[in-house]
């Protein structure tokens, strides 16, 4: 993992910026020095950064704007880490069940597959069989070790038994795991979060997480990546971390995709607080540090990554963070609750279309696996993943039928 010190002397701005964009620098438009100065963009100078950002999302993605209709497989909600934003996990006691059935998650796969649902996305505790013996016994009587051994047999069933193709986050996993998840995972994803160790320190959100040491997730990450794994990762703003600590991660991410070319997409996470977390009184990621991030995230990323920001956190105005330069709202659900976040309702797909095209953008649904990951190669995908994402696919590599599939015409 690299994380950079050297800051250099100021010596960018969005002139500079500018006149790069204009010789036609769509990508390493900035180094990490020059992105150093944009930790002092101040209120004034937003817009216009925004605008930069944008422009260059315009070059690599044009006037469409994706999302993934998916279903919500939270396979189980136990997990061995206690983090200070977490609402998901619950302790055995707490959970209704320990792990879904094969039963209930092919009920809910099945029902998802009727609404034109693509995605399963499994989103499950890390590893909770090591800290819960109720667990362990619950795999065991079934003949797993690990949960991540009953999540590969839940994706087998749901990809030979349904047209969706899962996308799982586990969490940490291991060359071993993701091998055995591979044939049955289109996808996969795990947040970088932070690269800012001071989040593990007493008090700090991570004091109690292990799977959040940033060595440990990038580590997975780079897995991902040997295994040509079609990955998310992402950031989380809001939770004590810092602007810089946002562009090391950028950065961070940045040299994975250089190096292994598997990051499909980078979400932009915002801190939203709720009553029942350790940190109930911390306030929201402010609106104006989401923007600044994104446009951080486009200007160092480049024009054709996929940056994505969750509606269902900026319920309020999230259609203005299209003018901050991401390309894609993630996974909405016509079936299934944000269980990550419960108090956040997925916009109706309908609303989501009028809102994107009400700021001049084409909603497209997509698939878990990107266009550029499965058209033209196969280097992404397993001969039977490549069949199935044919077959749903039009051909530009978007969902067939387009959004008036999900959504009546005006
Ligand atoms: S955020 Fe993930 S790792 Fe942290 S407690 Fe919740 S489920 Fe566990």
């Amino acid at each position: 993992m690299t994380v950079y010190t050297n800051y250099g002397k100021s010596r960018c701005d969005l002139t500079t910026v500018r006149s790069r964009i204009a010789a036609g620098a769509f990508s390493d438009i900035v180094d990490v020095s020059d992105a150093m100065d944009f930790i002092h963009i101040s209120h004034d100078q937003i817009d216009e950064y925004c605008r930069l950002s944008s422009e260059i999302r315009d070059y690599g993605h044009g006037d469409v704007i994706t999302f993934s209709p998916k279903v919500f497989i939270p396979l189980t909600r136990l997990c061995r880490d206690f983090c200070g934003y977490c609402t998901f996990r619950q302790n055995p006691s707490e959970a209704e069940d320990l792990y879904l059935s094969p039963a209930q998650v092919l009920e809910v796969a099945t029902k998802a597959e009727t609404l034109g649902c693509t995605e399963a996305l499994f989103t499950l505790g890390e590893r909770p069989e090591l800290r819960y013996s109720e667990a362990k016994n619950w795999l065991k009587s079934r003949g797993y070790r690990t949960t991540i051994e009953y999540l590969v047999d839940m994706c087998k069933l749901v990809s030979s038994d349904t047209s969706l193709i899962p996308h799982v986050n586990p969490g940490t996993m291991s060359y071993r795991e993701m091998s055995q998840l591979r044939p049955y995972s289109g996808s996969m994803g795990i947040m970088l979060e932070s690269l800012s160790e001071d989040l593990h320190s007493p008090g700090g959100p991570h004091e109690f997480a292990p799977s959040k040491r940033p060595s440990v997730r990038i580590k997975t990450t780079k897995i991902a990546g040997e295994l040509n794994i079609p990955f998310t990762s992402g950031i989380l703003i809001g939770i004590g971390e810092s602007r810089l600590d946002r562009v090391q991660a950028l950065f961070a991410i940045l040299d994975i995709q250089k190096n292994y070319g598997n990051i499909q997409e980078v979400i932009i996470q915002n801190f939203r607080s709720k009553e029942n977390i350790p940190m109930r009184h911390v306030p929201d990621a402010e609106s104006l540090e989401l923007r600044w991030t994104i446009a951080t995230a486009r200007i160092i990323l480049g024009s054709h990554a996929n940056i994505q920001v969750p509606p269902n956190l900026n319920a309020d105005d999230y259609e203005t963070y299209i003018s901050a330069g991401i390309n894609d709202w993630g996974g909405v659900s016509p079936l299934t609750i944000d269980y990550v976040n419960p108090e956040s309702p997925w916009p109706k797909l309908a609303e989501l279309n009028n809102r994107t095209s009400g700021m001049g953008f084409n909603l497209v649904p997509r698939l878990p696996i990107y266009p550029e990951y499965f058209i033209n190669t196969d280097r992404y995908t397993t001969p039977e993943i490549k069949r199935k994402l044919l077959q749903l696919s039009d051909y530009q590599g978007y969902v067939k039928g387009g959004v008036r599939g999900y959504v009546e015409p005006k």
